[in-house]
């Protein structure tokens, strides 16, 4: 299908960004993923080129352009060569948008020259223990204490944990408030008190770090406050859709690459003496599966429009998100069958893409709660 998303200088960045991931990325990721983390040195290499912070003003080092479409390319061609270990789409899609609306001039100039440059790798922390769907069961705590805050908790399964300079932590600062009882927390690097424990052990993305992170009566300066103080739940439901939709769109990369590889493979493929790709079924599935790629397409290029004329709503995100990401999990489980055997097997893309993809329907707001958001807005009792 012909895509109307694009202009030519979206191109010309798609163009450049394939060379940073053919010269920078692919020679590194096995070693990546053996170590179970990527090395700094990429990111210094992707500020220098240009590929963190696309949206932020070029007084700060960044591209000085809000348009998500060079986001979703970023996500794209990342998808599209299997390397997963790259934080990209944490740090621009998720974390930039936090900093660019909620830091105020001297934390912009403190924090966003390092964060395009790739001095400074961002995370964010919501997830705890014992709350994940529940956010609002969070139990991480912030005091004040005179100017500053001493904050304790743990928080689990973090994007970037390892390699992160920067998290966005959410605390609970006011228990009798209920939801406007939460605020966002900078924690930088060195603070102390502040640790990692152990680079999680995942069947997938296995170049990612995902870590828990802890806090024992880190001392946080007021000045890292992010935001407005009891604002922490209303800052995420702002920021939550552009998480979802950059989801999304890995998800309709991944459908298409996943597509594209299997129609290969069942060309080439014999069994009883000819293609398996001539087989009725093949061809039954193939089409479904081209169907429903393109319909996931659609949308989510559609959304992406939406985003950029800032009218995407949080409903619309949330069927993106659930819809495209199931889509994927099915299609790459249906692709992974056509390729018998041999889909089980690790050198295969179509293995990869499988454990690789199993996540993309539980983080970020799993299904479930997907539909929650979408429900409730129909206000049906
Ligand atoms: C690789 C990876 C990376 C991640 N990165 C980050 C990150 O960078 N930052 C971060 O903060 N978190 C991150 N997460 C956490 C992720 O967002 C959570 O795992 C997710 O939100 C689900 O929370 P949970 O694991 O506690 O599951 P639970 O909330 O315990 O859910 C378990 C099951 O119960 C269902 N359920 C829960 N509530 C309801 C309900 N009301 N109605 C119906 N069903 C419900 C869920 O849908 C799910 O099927 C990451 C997780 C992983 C595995």
């Amino acid at each position: 299908m012909e895509r109307t998303l694009f202009e030519p200088e979206h191109e010309l960045f798609r163009e450049s960004y394939r060379k940073f991931l053919a010269s920078h990325v692919a020679p590194h990721h096995d070693a990546w993923e053996e170590q179970g983390f990527a090395d700094r040195s990429v990111w210094l290499e992707a500020g220098k080129q240009g590929f963190l912070g696309m949206a932020v003003p070029e007084e700060y080092g960044g591209g000085g352009v809000v348009d998500f479409r060079y986001n979703a390319i970023v996500s794209e061609e990342t998808v599209h060569g299997q390397y997963s270990g790259l934080g990209f789409a944490l740090h621009n899609d998720v974390v930039a948008p936090y900093l660019l609306s909620l830091a105020n001039d001297e934390q912009k100039q403190r924090w966003l020259p390092g964060f395009c440059s790739g001095e400074i790798i961002t995370a964010i922390a919501m997830t705890e223990p014992g709350a994940g769907s529940d956010l609002q069961g969070i139990k991480t705590r912030a005091v004040r204490d005179g100017d500053d805050w001493i904050l304790n908790g743990s928080k689990t399964f973090i994007t970037n944990g390892i390699n992160a300079d920067l998290v966005i932590v959410v605390a609970q600062t006011d228990p009798d408030k209920g939801a406007m009882g939460f605020s966002l927390f900078v924690v930088e690097r060195g603070m102390p008190g502040f640790e990692r424990g152990r680079n999680l052990d995942k069947i997938g993305l296995k170049a990612q770090d995902t870590a828990e992170l802890s806090f024992s009566d880190v001392r946080v300066p007021g000045r890292n406050l992010l935001g407005t103080e009891g604002m922490g739940f209303i800052h995420l439901m702002h920021n939550l859709p552009q998480e979802r939709l950059s989801i999304a769109v890995m998800a309709a990369a991944a459908m298409e690459f996943c597509l594209n590889t299997t129609i290969e493979y069942v060309r080439d493929r014999k069994a009883f003496g000819r293609p398996i790709g001539s087989l009725q079924n093949t061809r039954f599935v193939l089409a479904e599966l081209a169907t429903k790629t393109t319909a996931v397409r659609l949308m989510v290029d559609k959304f992406v429009e939406l985003l950029n004329e800032d009218k995407l709503t949080a409903e619309e995100a949330a069927m993106a998100k659930w819809w495209s990401t199931e889509e994927q999990v099915d299609l790459i489980n249906r692709c992974l069958q056509l390729h018998g055997g041999y889909g089980y097997m690790n050198e295969y893309p179509i293995a990869k893409a499988y454990v690789d993809a199993r996540i993309q329907t539980i983080y970020g707001g799993t299904t479930e709660i997907m539909k929650e958001i979408i429900g409730r807005s129909m206000k049906l009792s």
